[in-house]
């Protein structure tokens, strides 16, 4: 007789990470399927994490104290409105237990992050998924409709992951006005450093008065740290107190710690950085329209091409010279902006397949 488990947890949809990628005829081997940063990190931050090696005897300070203070001064909030996690995944995680349980609904855009149908089903609350619209955009007004008395939590994803397009303000202002201040919205923006269109959300400049917004943040992206697994969240006071309260202790490690606070220093070069993605994906997205492809507007680091039954041959084409794309089966492929010669790979290829 097998060992009694959770029966809910056969509902657990696997997490399906980008995969690993296989050499090509060159020699290439380019991941372009977990939005990863293209770029090294900087020196500096190699430093401070080979000088943190040194003290791994030690725990980490449980309340992350060091951390939070850098975030809450980089940012001028004050640190009692900051959480920090492994990763925003696993703020996404706590927050879905934080705020539901059996019984309960959350609601996301589908399709979005693939972690939020999983701790969905971890807090044992309902997955309610609404259909994003034709153009990869969440469809704010079903998603308003589908909040009822049991709805305890609505995930936000600006720019969606995977297919680009971002919130505007305007229309997550009139969600937010649509919904109860007791219902709990968390916006996640772990590309927002990519965003470039001045109509878009940012939580952290728009709605941080709100009593339900909790903004998402991650340091995987935009700073190039997806290996340390650091994420913050951004919220009311009472919110981020559970939150804090709900996640494992000792969980960021001091050697993530001095990764930020080093990179923090020295955002100005990170943001560069950042800019040379944006004009890459820039420059893809117009070849890719240019030729034909109906891609979503991205904001992001990534682009989704609606290739539909075509997306498994195009992976494979795409692995074929040593470079993995992120295929979702008969949708679409979410591909990352990398450096320019693989992105020209890419859009070769994009280029046979062409609608
Ligand atoms: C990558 C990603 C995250 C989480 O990133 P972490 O590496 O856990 O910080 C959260 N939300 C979305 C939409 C993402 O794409």
């Amino acid at each position: 007789m097998a060992v009694r488990l959770r029966s809910d947890l056969a509902k657990l949809p696997p997490y399906r990470a980008g995969r690993r990628p296989v050499p090509g005829p060159d020699g290439r081997r380019v991941k372009l399927s977990s939005n990863e940063n293209p770029f090294p990190p900087l020196p500096s931050v190699v430093d401070a994490i080979a000088a943190a090696a040194a003290e791994v005897r030690q725990y980490p300070d449980p309340a992350s104290t060091r951390l939070i203070g850098a975030i809450s001064e980089f940012f001028a909030l004050p640190p009692e409105r900051i959480a920090v996690g492994t990763g925003a995944v696993a703020l996404v995680t706590n927050l879905a237990l934080a705020a539901a349980g059996p019984g309960d609904e959350i609601v996301y855009a589908w399709r979005s992050f693939e972690a939020y149908p999983i701790v969905s089903v971890l807090a044992g609350a309902t997955p309610v998924q609404v259909p994003l619209t034709d153009a990869g955009r969440h469809d704010l007004r079903a998603m308003a409709a589908a909040v009822n008395d049991r709805t305890r939590l609505v995930f936000l994803c600006s720019p969606n992951n995977p297919t680009g397009p971002t919130l505007s303000r305007e229309e997550v202002s009139t969600f937010l006005d649509a919904v109860p201040d007791e219902l709990l919205v968390v916006l996640d923006e772990a590309y927002a450093e990519f965003v470039r269109d001045p109509s878009a959300v940012s939580g952290m400049r728009d709605f941080l008065e709100r009593p339900n917004v909790v903004v998402l943040r991650s340091f995987s992206k935009a700073y190039g740290l997806a290996g340390l697994r650091v994420g913050y969240a951004v919220g009311p006071t009472d919110v981020i107190e559970v939150l804090r309260s709900v996640g494992l202790p000792f969980g960021v490690t001091d050697i993530a710690t001095a990764a930020v606070e080093t990179s923090l220093l020295h955002a100005d070069e990170l943001a560069d950085r950042v800019d040379d993605v944006v004009a890459e994906r820039e420059r893809v997205v117009t070849e890719l329209i240019s030729i034909g492809y109906e891609v979503p507007a991205t904001e992001a680091n990534f682009y989704w091409l609606p290739l539909g039954g075509a997306s498994a041959e195009f992976t494979a084409e795409c692995e074929a010279l040593g470079i993995t794309v992120r295929p979702f089966a008969d949708e679409g492929v979410r591909v990352t902006i990398g450096a320019t010669e693989d992105n020209d790979l890419v859009l070769e290829v994009a280029r046979r397949f062409a609608p």
